[in-house]
């Protein structure tokens, strides 16, 4: 690799839904571009590729932004901050294209054309009829150009390249040479009638301007890549590195949409996913550092991403390994990261408690929207008890004689040292009542647990018991033991 430091990019457009913009794999996108940047020291540059007017708008570029920031990847230049090589939005370097446009016209290199859009469209339509590839036929490429530069005074038309008579290499650091045939391309527009460039001919323009070294995007871009190689070469500028990642894929290998689970970055956001867990599953998506790590902490993403470490085989998106690495980084973030997202669903306890009751649910929740179904356990009414559970109930003789030990505490008093108030049930003293009455009775494993756990919770999985019974208390679990000595 050579010594130029790395530049590269991650250009949205920002016709998405105002809220949620931002999509797993554009995000993806983002991130190893990012991944690259930070790991060589490099700049990581946001341009706003807002030249479909009628489809750009500003709340989606602040919802891009907005979900870019939330996933932690920041931007070194962009419309936000600027930078040398600004502006960053293509709507406000229009003279740059046109510039570039007349350029190329005046070496023949494009030529005004003056086509209208239905007859072009017809002539697309009849071209598929007839299963030839619907090219543009060159009808204006023959005018000769004085005449075409006159015309072009006056009446309105596109621009369009003149693509060469020859095949063309596409360079893919992943695979190798793309060879396309003379065929694959006709002459393609480059400004609209309305001055408006098309994505192909703005995005080199600004690549080359803004002195992109690497372009990495998705392999649905290598059509792209052919006009973009044939831009570059006719205006005699060095291709970038150009790396195009697979595709994301549900798992029926079908292109990703809603329906596999995958949605906007947004919608992670809203149910309270980590953003770390986010990082970490769009950096397996297509990349692995190679020696069989999964859960990866954003530094050691950075120090382990390598362009040489990305797959060429499609990606397939995974929701419940998503939610296994959200649960883990909930787990290493522990209970206090929690406790803002609590408020709402515990309103009247205290910090000290809801952080109690975080840490006893904390090793089943993937994201903060988990939270008030697992806390359910632990506060008010218990659910209603399925057959299942009240099965386990017939053993009253158990439920009466943890109830009967733990009406007067024997085991002295270690709610001081549990930091809660004297002669307050803690986790320690009920898991020594349940040994003793396993023991009295010669009760172990599920039968001793299943009907202790469906008395406290009404259901047979959940948290640890112990730490149930302490969040509970020793009244209320008094009440719900002798309730179901009564119901069992
Ligand atoms: N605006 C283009 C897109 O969103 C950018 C593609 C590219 O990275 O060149 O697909």
């Amino acid at each position: 690799m050579s010594d130029t430091p790395v530049r590269v990019r991650f250009a949205p457009s920002p016709t998405g839904s105002d809220a949620g913009s931002l999509h797993v794999g554009g995000a993806r996108t983002a991130l190893f571009n990012w991944l690259f940047a930070r790991q060589t020291g490099g700049a990581f540059v946001l341009r706003i590729e807002d030249t479909d007017v009628k489809r750009s708008t500003i709340a989606s570029e602040d919802s891009l932004m907005d979900g870019l920031r939330w996933l932690g990847l920041d931007w070194d230049e962009g419309p936000d901050i600027g930078g040398p090589c600004g502006p960053y939005r293509q709507s406000e370097r229009l003279y740059l294209y046109h510039e570039t446009a007349q350029a190329l016209m005046e070496r023949g290199l494009a030529y005004p054309c003056f086509c209208r859009e239905e007859d072009l469209e017809a002539k697309r339509e009849r071209a598929m009829a007839e299963g030839r590839p619907p090219r543009y036929d060159g009808a204006c490429a023959r005018i000769d150009p004085p005449v075409a530069a006159m015309r072009a005074e006056s009446e309105p038309h596109s621009v369009r390249f003149r693509v060469p008579e020859r095949e063309v290499q596409v360079p893919d650091l992943l695979r190798g040479e793309v060879v396309f045939g003379v065929e694959a391309v006709g002459d393609f527009i480059l400004l609209r009638p309305d001055g408006m460039p098309v994505y192909n001919f703005a995005c080199v323009v600004d690549d080359a301007a803004m002195e992109i070294t690497h372009v990495l995007r998705g392999e649905d871009h290598l059509p792209n890549s052919l006009r973009q190689v044939l831009l570059y070469e006719a205006l005699g500028l060095p291709v970038p590195v150009l790396v195009h990642v697979s595709m994301i894929l549900g798992a029926d290998r079908t292109k990703l949409s809603k329906r596999h689970g995958a949605l906007s970055i947004d919608h992670y956001r809203a149910q309270g996913y980590p953003p770390e867990a986010l990082i970490n599953y769009l950096a397996l998506l297509g990349w692995n550092p190679g020696d069989g790590r999964e859960a990866m902490s954003r530094e050691e993403l950075v120090a382990a991403f390598s362009l040489e470490r990305l797959v060429r085989s499609p990606a397939i998106f995974d929701p419940d390994k998503l939610d296994w690495l959200a649960g883990l980084k909930i787990r290493q973030a522990g209970p206090e990261a929690l406790l803002e997202a609590s408020r709402r669903y515990l309103p009247d306890e205290t910090d000290a408690r809801r952080l109690r009751m975080i840490a006893a649910v904390i090793d089943h929740l993937r994201c903060a929207a988990d939270l008030p179904e697992e806390l359910q356990l632990l506060r008010g009414e218990r659910p209603e008890l399925t057959p299942e559970a009240q099965r386990w109930l017939e053993n009253r003789e158990l439920l009466q004689l943890v109830t009967n030990l733990l009406a007067q505490p024997l085991y002295g008093d270690g709610a001081a040292a549990a930091g809660l108030p004297a002669g307050a049930l803690t986790a320690d003293e009920f898991t020594r009542a349940v040994k003793e009455a396993g023991r009295d009775l010669d009760l172990k494993g599920k039968r001793l647990f299943m009907p202790l756990r469906v008395a406290l919770t009404g259901v047979d999985q959940g948290p640890e018991l112990a730490a149930i019974a302490e969040i509970l208390g020793r009244e209320e679990v008094l009440a719900r033991l002798r309730y179901s000595t009564q119901e069992g």
